[in-house]
């Protein structure tokens, strides 16, 4: 059962409240969430509710329904997140987890780490106990192949996960691996899942191959009652009577098991399938499904694994499956799981300690809490670890950097459907002293907000800023609502949760929503779904060097004479420069002077854009660079 506790409950009463649950044969287990303080009492034995609803502090008791009490989503209404490392599995991530069915030598594993390093993914994985179906067959390297693994997984800064098969190896092994794999095969051998739950480290449990969605986890709550919090669900394929494929992947169960459980849930696409040119695709279904990351099986050469080869993805193939997923991000409102080296952290480190409240670095936006900035912030940044910063005016955020009282700042660039920000723009080269750093794309989805408990039907006037309104024209239109604009999205949220009339609505993102504590009416009311903004992340230029930066912005005008445009055009060509993008606006106070805006690929060869640049700078009339970064 789940007790509620009242909001002004005092600590000598939530005591007895416990107590009184002990004595009475339950295990106790407090979470602070949404509703409040909740006690989650655990056990097979029936008590009246009534008893402990009586008790001093009490607000209600909730009798949890399901035989799995603690995996369940009424015991733990929020998503549950697990720390592996800079690793979280569960959040706004996809989380790649890659290597070889098994660790075969340790030339073999560190191969295959710095590969599937290289292609992207956050954690590694190798079987050293391999259970298989034949006693003939490769039963792995054991311990020795533990230390490998962990050695690999050092060198490259990836957590490894392994396979545990016997209750007798748990201890040592929770030395050696960041991750306990339980198999298809363990998945109901109790005694192995009290003695993995004990050790107390996060576990990914593998579905059996013929189990349902409840015995599934029925096993996880064995984990969850014997001492570990962070159980990660990963389906793997069940048995069925089709023999095309492996197994049969259930990409049902994972939409299914987001709406039972708190807990992650991940696919396993290679032991699914059993067939690498099926992995993708399945992989790819997954996170479209809501699945929170992929365990995918890779082997530097594929042919000569000693187990899977066929299932087994080349690093080139794992490669191009990580930039497939990361394109679909943004539609299913994820950011692919970097590590930390890569990326995010590149800018983060530079700026530890500066522009700092407390030890979080701040980032800048402009609008509400709740905007699509702020989206953006939370997608880009390693989660946890920056502060957002609302402030009015776009302005407000690049003098917050300059001023360093504010690390970064996070600025809408341009939008797919209604082309550039050019307020932006101007200030990037109206302050020369800021660069860009890092980008990002983000899904605009927009959702009609309410007061809780509004009907539709009540609803007269919507709120939102007028690109948002015209984004929904359609769904406004058949409605019939009257159309307000204001100035954002966030904002208008702002605006009905303070009226708290249910004839007002906003149109904003679901974050606003749940800021203001706001009842989504209707979901992704925006009539092309395919609004995208590219946000782009603002620093000092002291602090702009970046690492891996493969993209460059800048602009320029041009020299009066006939073929200018041309003659600085021809520079890229020359030296093999892709441009991405190319727009022209007037530039404010010279009538019919024009500032052309560009984006392009860095070279490979960085010395080959200085040249770039130089050249540029004499062909043009006014060049400036805008700052160089990882493109997303
Ligand atoms: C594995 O991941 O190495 C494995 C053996 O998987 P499963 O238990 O799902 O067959
Ligand atoms: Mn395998």
């Amino acid at each position: 059962m789940i007790v509620v506790l009242k909001a002004g409950i005092l600590p000598s009463q939530k005591e007895d409240v416990s107590n009184f649950l002990r004595e009475r044969g339950f295990r106790i287990r407090e979470i602070a969430g949404e509703a409040g303080i909740l006690i989650g009492a655990i056990g097979s034995h029936t008590i009246d509710s009534r008893q402990v609803e009586i008790l001093p502090g009490v607000d209600r008791v909730i009798p949890i329904n399901k035989p799995y009490k603690m995996a369940s989503r009424e015991f733990h209404p929020q998503d549950t997140v697990i720390d592996v490392g800079s690793v979280k599995i569960g959040g706004s991530r996809i989380v790649c987890i890659a290597g070889p069915c098994a660790v075969e030598s340790r030339e073999q594993i560190f191969d295959s780490a710095w590969a599937v390093k290289e292609a992207g993914a956050v954690m590694l994985r190798g079987g050293a106990f391999k259970p298989r179906s034949s006693p003939y067959s490769f039963q792995g390297l054991g311990f020795k192949g533990l230390e490998y693994l962990r050695e690999a997984g050092e060198a490259t800064g990836l957590p490894v996960v392994s396979e545990v098969v016997s209750s007798n190896d748990v201890k040592r092994m929770a030395e050696l691996v960041n991750v306990f794999q339980i198999g298809t095969r363990n998945m109901q051998n109790f005694e192995l899942l009290k003695s993995v739950g004990e050790a107390g480290i996060p576990v990914i449990l593998k579905r059996g191959m013929a189990a349902t969605i409840e015995e599934w986890l029925m096993a996880a709550e064995y984990l969850l009652s014997s001492g570990t919090d962070d159980v990660i669900l990963c389906e793997r394929g069940i048995r069925t009577f089709g023999r095309v494929t492996r197994n049969t992947l259930d990409i049902s169960a994972i939409p299914v098991i987001r709406e039972l459980s708190h807990l992650p849930v991940i696919v396993d696409p290679s032991h699914a399938t059993g067939i690498r040119d099926k992995v993708a695709s399945m992989a790819l279904a997954s996170v479209a499904a809501g699945a929170y990351g992929i365990l995918v099986e890779v082997h530097t050469n594929p042919d000569k694994s000693f187990s899977d080869g066929p299932q087994s993805l080349w690093p080139g193939q794992f490669e191009k499956l990580l930039r497939d997923i990361e394109a679909l991000c943004p539609t299913v409102d994820r950011e692919l799981a970097r590590l930390p080296e890569r990326h995010q952290k590149d800018v983060l480190r530079s700026h530890l300690g500066k522009g700092t409240v407390g030890r979080k670095p701040r980032v800048a936006f402009q609008g509400e809490r709740g905007a699509y900035s702020e989206r953006a912030i939370l997608n880009y940044f390693p989660e946890g670890d920056v502060e957002p910063l609302a402030l009015p005016k776009f302005d407000d955020v690049f003098i917050m950097v300059l001023s360093e009282r504010a690390a970064w700042g996070m600025i809408p660039l341009e939008n797919s459907l209604t082309g550039s920000v050019f307020e932006n723009y101007d200030l990037l080269t109206r302050y020369p002293d800021i660069k860009i750093v890092g980008e990002i794309k983000v899904r605009i989805r927009h959702n009609l907000i309410a007061i809780q408990s509004t009907e539709e039907r009540q609803i007269k006037e919507v709120y939102s800023h007028p690109q948002a309104l015209s984004q929904c024209a359609e769904f406004l239109e058949k409605k019939g609502y009257q159309i307000k604009p204001y100035f954002d999205t966030a904002g208008a949220a702002a605006m009905v949760a303070k009226k708290a009339d249910p004839g007002v609505a906003a149109i904003a993102s679901s974050a606003a929503a749940a800021f203001h504590k706001l009842e989504i009416l209707a979901e992704d009311i925006e009539t092309n779904p395919r609004n995208y903004t590219r946000f782009v992340v603002i620093a000092r230029l002291s602090s702009a060097a970046v690492q891996n930066a493969d993209k460059v912005s800048f602009t320029f005008s041009l020299k009066s004479h006939p073929g200018a445009l041309s003659d600085c055009l021809q520079i890229l060509k020359k030296h093999g420069v892709d441009m991405t993008k190319l727009e022209s606006r007037p530039i404010a106070g010279k009538p019919w002077n024009y500032m052309f805006y560009v984006d392009a690929m860095l070279p490979k060869v960085r010395q080959t854009f200085e040249i770039v640049e130089k050249e540029f700078s004499a062909a043009s009339a006014d060049y400036r660079n805008l700052g160089v970064y990882r493109s997303s």
